[in-house]
């Protein structure tokens, strides 16, 4: 690291679990996210000042004035830019030593999987049952750590099913795709400005804490967090025999 990064970085060499050492493990890292809205906004906004090397941004959409009431990485000039191109325009103000690839498509099959498996790990910050349970599937596939947030009305959860080992339950032992679950999108139920703020701030954490390979990661838990009350529950998760998703992973 020379000078300049030294100085950047100087409030994590500080920390004890991360020191040098963490931080050089950041800059070698390659992180996904998905969906550059309420969550994936903070959630990038950390993991490109906190200093991880790569980011890949996936968003199909562009900017339209009602995210910008929680979608913090983007401004109103970025208004009719795609999200990516738009988030990695902040991004770059703020840290550009960070390469940011952008990805302007919805992303599935074998795109999907390519994407995945060339990331260290991966964060759902998207809004939609077909894309968490994809992404799922490729992160099973590629034994990869995969950090799923939420966030609708005041309710946020967020989970980390590190797929790297495999004890750990996936996302499908917890949400099977028994299509009973219906998408609950911010556009008809409303979500509170801060709570995206808090859900994907803890998802960056999450990823540092993978890649930097410290501390207890929420895996196995899921937290239930309710912004009315400011209240958090925690919900231990199992791995599910019967999963059609990860169970014949763990028998092959
Ligand atoms: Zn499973």
């Amino acid at each position: 690291m020379n000078d300049e990064q030294l100085l950047r970085y100087s409030r994590h060499i500080l920390l004890p679990q991360l020191g040098i050492e963490g931080q050089e493990k950041l800059r070698a890292a390659h992180a996904l996210i998905v969906g550059a809205g309420g969550l994936g906004s903070p959630a990038a906004l950390y993991l490109a000042s906190g200093g991880i090397g790569t980011l890949t941004l996936c968003d199909h959409d562009a900017v339209d004035l009602t995210n910008l009431q929680r979608q913090i990485v983007h401004r109103v000039d970025s208004i009719g830019t795609p999200k990516a191109e738009s988030a990695r325009r902040t991004l770059a103000t703020i840290n550009p030593e960070v390469k940011v690839n952008t990805v302007i498509e919805r992303v599935a099959g074998a795109r999907l999987e390519s994407l995945v498996s060339g990331a260290d790990v991966v964060l759902d910050c998207s809004d939609n049952f077909a894309t968490r349970h994809a992404l799922n599937r490729a992160c099973v596939a590629h034994r990869k750590p995969l950090v799923s947030g939420a966030s609708v009305r005041f309710d946020g959860q967020i989970a980390v099913f590190d797929l790297r080992d495999p004890r750990a339950p996936c996302y499908h032992c917890l949400f099977p795709e028994s299509g009973e679950n219906e998408d609950m999108r911010c556009a008809v139920m409303g979500v509170f400005a801060p709570l995206v703020g808090v859900i994907g701030a803890m998802q960056a954490a999450e990823a540092l804490k993978l890649v930097a390979g410290i501390g207890e990661t929420l895996s196995g838990r899921l937290l239930l967090f309710d912004a009315l009350t400011m209240e958090w529950r925690t919900v231990r998760l199992a791995r599910d025999p019967a999963c059609t998703m990860c169970g014949q992973r763990n028998q092959a």
